[in-house]
């Protein structure tokens, strides 16, 4: 394995529109070998859940702290019980209407599930990705997968499968290309192991929704169970990340920048939500390789996905500096 960024010619890159792609990640996967798996959210770092190895590799892969335990995904609601255990009546009515969808949930894990994938917690974080390919994939496999997202710690997401590649070159054994992934942002994470569900990461399923669907409001996280997502520091460009409430507060800024010779540009979705999470990491990525200094992103009104989408810029605003 080397740990090499550019691009290799070893990875495979399989059109996960053919069967015979999903055979042959099924067979790399059991041979404890990664591969990039498209999902709703972003492209995966898969591994094989019952392989212990293999999810070792991916904490390596990633260069990724063994105490940020890893997403079981998993083929489908019915599958849940194999995986978790004690789980409350609103989590049961949540799963069943979002999955498969961009929300995972915190359980306690059945001995199915190896201490490798949790560091060794009692709880495991799992859903059912709403991809086409992943499902087929999963559905084959009669196994789950670990699959944090195909980067390394800390950095901007893939949201293509050249993406994977650019990042982790032949540390990945084969991508399945699936597309561009429609949302472009992690899942929503939700503590299911208390009497109310705790939100340790926003994402494209709100609290408002969640509420909605249970009956149980959603409390904020007292901080006790840590989501990688919860960290300060994460989701993070090479380019600086500036945060501007309007355009014309970017515009400014712009203004500045240029005069003290930085190479800047304005990010601004027009508070179009879908697009801008759809949207927002290749847009980091493209200014990295164009080699701009700061991205000055108007940020989105802190309602439904705009709330993780202001989560995620935060943190890679406070990530990066000149
Ligand atoms: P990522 O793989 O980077 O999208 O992040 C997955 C998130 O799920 C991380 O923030 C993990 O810390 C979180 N997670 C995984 N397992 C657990 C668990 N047992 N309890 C709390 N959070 C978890
Ligand atoms: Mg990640």
């Amino acid at each position: 394995m080397t740990s090499s960024n550019s691009p290799s010619t070893s990875t495979e890159i399989l059109d996960g529109a053919l069967d015979t792609s999903v055979d042959r990640a099924i067979e790399l996967l059991r041979a404890d070998r990664l591969i990039g798996l498209p999902t709703e959210t972003v492209y995966g770092l898969a591994g094989l859940a019952s392989s212990k190895l293999a999810v070792r590799k991916v904490f390596v892969v990633k260069k990724r702290p063994l105490d940020h335990p890893l997403i079981l995904h998993i083929a489908s609601y019915e599958d849940l019980d194999n995986w978790a255990q004690d789980i409350p009546e609103y989590a049961r009515v949540i799963c069943k209407r979002i999955w498969p969808g961009p929300l995972t949930i915190v359980l306690r894990r059945t001995n199915k599930v190896c201490d490798e994938i949790t560091g060794g917690r009692e709880t495991v974080a799992i859903r059912v990705p709403n991809h086409e390919v992943a499902l087929r994939l999963l559905r084959k496999l009669d196994d789950g997968v670990v699959a944090p997202s195909a980067n390394r710690f800390g950095k901007v997401s893939p949201t293509t499968a050249q993406h994977v590649v650019d990042d982790l070159g032949s540390d990945v054994s084969a991508v399945l290309d699936g597309g561009v992934c429609l949302i472009g942002i992690e899942s929503t994470i939700l503590d299911c192991t208390l009497s109310t569900p705790q939100l340790l990461r926003p994402g494209a399923i709100s609290t408002e929704q969640i509420r909605d669907i249970c009956g149980v409001a959603v409390e904020e996280s007292s901080g006790e169970s840590r989501a990688s997502g919860m960290l300060e520091k994460h989701y993070a460009p090479n380019c600086r990340v500036e945060l501007a409430e309007t355009h014309v507060d970017a515009e400014v800024r712009l203004e500045i920048l240029k005069a003290d010779n930085r190479t800047a540009q304005i990010l601004d979705f027009s508070g179009d939500l879908a697009l801008f999470a759809a949207n927002l990491y290749s847009s980091l990525r493209q200014a990295d390789t164009q080699g701009i200094q700061v991205v000055v992103v108007v940020v989105p009104p802190a309602i439904g996905l705009g709330v993780a989408i202001r989560d995620r810029l935060a943190k890679a605003s406070q990530a990066t500096s000149l």
